[in-house]
């Protein structure tokens, strides 16, 4: 048994992970806003929760991982620009529309990076949801944290710190924060820190759900901080084991899903860990839509690179550090990528059977203690480096990547014949699933995405080469 240490930002150090229930892990990752294409950096932060979540499924097993995560498809900025698009359409029904189209983009980019897709998807204006923010609110409000001001619903923070600790994920001065000093937007820094809004009062236009609080009508809709709490408590319950999201997001919005959390559903700490990945940078400074120095997976298109280069560049550096990107270092693990594929290839000549029994036990173990040291990818692709290197007979070489490729998600098994490049993004998504399914000789499964896959119109062939798809 090789054990597993992540970071934990909540006591600021690696920590062995235990989860809550024995052999199983739940975790939940904050979501895109779904009110522009993901830039690079947002794609950063997804392609760390999905090497975490195929870590926990090496260690243990595809079906004991539960990943949720949500869609942000109402906030502000949503509701901005929803407005914007369709004015003429009803604003619940103009939302709806225009998130729809950003989270068709957003699925198609994690495809395309072969970022699995998560168990459960949350939708924060889904009905359901937001009545477990409604209830959620409630809960905040008659324990006392919680107080209504001109149609909207507030946290008391000052209250708050005087049970609790203010300041879990970031340090706050407390000193700084003043009784009954509201913030009513989404986003704000630490200098900032006031009550926050937890339910906003309707507004001319705008999208609202009917909402009654201690007799008061109240009709607005949810902040975004209750949404993580309530969406993350349907799917996994709290306490759950894993939370994960970039190091913008640990003040203000994770540490006020930890105070809403903690008097709404009375839990000491909801979350056993949490995970927090590092920016991507443009010239020192953090990519992002309001900087206006962001590029998309259209740009890499545009370009001719291959979107998994872009996977195969955040591998090379530990998620918990900062990341310059250019050009040039994209280019050069474009080459890097070749490089690989062309290593694989060379081990298929004898074209053999990969047989689960030849993947080798010493170097399995090696890159085990890599990736279950905190992620440490650039440790694990060394370790790869050093098989292909080894006086291994190829067939142990290639069974040996290609398990290694359950985490790495940078398609060795069919870098280019693999995926029929006209099938769509979920049937590919299918087909990766049936690789893994394979791979860990899970035949029933196999044979039920199989038929999965038959359903949506397309066949799938076992070749030598690994799954070929095709239109039936
Ligand atoms: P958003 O769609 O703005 O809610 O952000 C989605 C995710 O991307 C969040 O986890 C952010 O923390 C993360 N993120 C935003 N900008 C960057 C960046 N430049 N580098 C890495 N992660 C980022
Ligand atoms: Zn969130």
């Amino acid at each position: 048994m090789v054990k597993l240490f992540l970071y934990n930002t909540l006591r600021r150090k690696k920590e062995e992970f235990r989860p809550i229930k024995k052999a199983r892990a739940g975790l939940y990752t904050c979501g895109p806003t779904v009110y522009n294409f993901a830039h690079l950096g947002n794609l950063r932060s997804y392609v760390f929760a999905d090497l975490l979540t195929r870590i926990l499924r090496y260690n243990l097993g595809l079906t004991n991982v539960k990943w949720v995560m949500n869609i942000t498809d109402v906030d502000d900025k949503t509701i901005r620009n929803a407005k914007m698009k369709y004015p003429d359409l009803e604003p619940r029904a103009s939302l709806k529309k225009f998130t729809a189209e950003f989270e068709k983009y957003f699925w198609q980019d994690l495809a395309a990076l072969n970022i699995s897709k998560p168990d459960y998807v949350t939708h924060a204006a889904d009905e359901k949801y937001i009545n477990k923010m409604k209830n959620l609110i409630k809960n905040i409000f008659t324990s006392g944290y919680a107080y209504v001001k001109d149609g909207s619903v507030y946290f008391d923070v000052i209250k708050y710190g005087q049970k609790y600790k203010y300041g879990q994920l970031a340090e706050v001065d407390v000193s700084k924060l003043k009784p009954g000093v509201r913030v009513d937007a989404d986003e704000y820094g630490k200098d900032n820190a006031q009550d926050f809004v937890l339910w906003k009062g309707r507004k001319e236009n705008e999208p609202s759900w009917d909402f009654e609080l201690n007799g008061q009508k109240l009709p607005g809709r949810p902040g975004w901080h209750i949404e993580c709490s309530a969406m993350a408590e349907a799917e996994l319950g709290t306490p759950f084991d894993i939370h994960t999201g970039g190091v913008d997001l640990k003040f203000p919005h994770h540490e006020n899903e930890i105070h809403q959390s903690v008097v709404g559903y009375k839990v000491k700490k909801p979350v056993n860990y949490w995970l927090h990945n590092e920016h991507l940078l443009v010239d020192g400074q953090r990519m992002g839509k309001r900087f206006n120095n962001f590029y998309t997976l259209k740009d890499l298109a545009a370009r001719g690179i291959n979107p998994l280069a872009y996977r195969f560049l955040c591998l090379q550096t530990g998620y918990g550090k900062v990341m310059n990107f250019t050009w040039e270092a994209l280019k050069a693990a474009d080459e890097g990528l070749k490089h690989l594929y062309n290593q694989v290839k060379e081990l298929r000549i004898t074209n053999h059977e990969l047989r689960i029994k030849d993947i080798n036990v010493n170097f399995k173990k090696k890159f085990l203690e890599a990736v279950n040291d905190d992620l440490n990818m650039p440790r694990a692709l060394a370790a790869a480096q050093e098989l292909f290197k080894s006086d291994l007979a190829s067939q142990e070489k290639l069974a040996t990547v290609l398990d290694f490729d359950k985490v790495l998600g940078l398609n060795l098994a069919s870098p280019e014949s693999g995926c029929d490049k006209e099938a769509p993004a979920e049937i590919k998504e299918l087909v990766n699933q049936r690789e893994r399914a394979r791979q860990e000789k899970n035949w029933p499964e196999s044979d039920r995405l199989r038929a999965e896959i038959k359903k949506s119109g397309w066949n799938v062939e076992d070749t030598s080469e690994g799954q070929r798809v095709s239109k039936k």
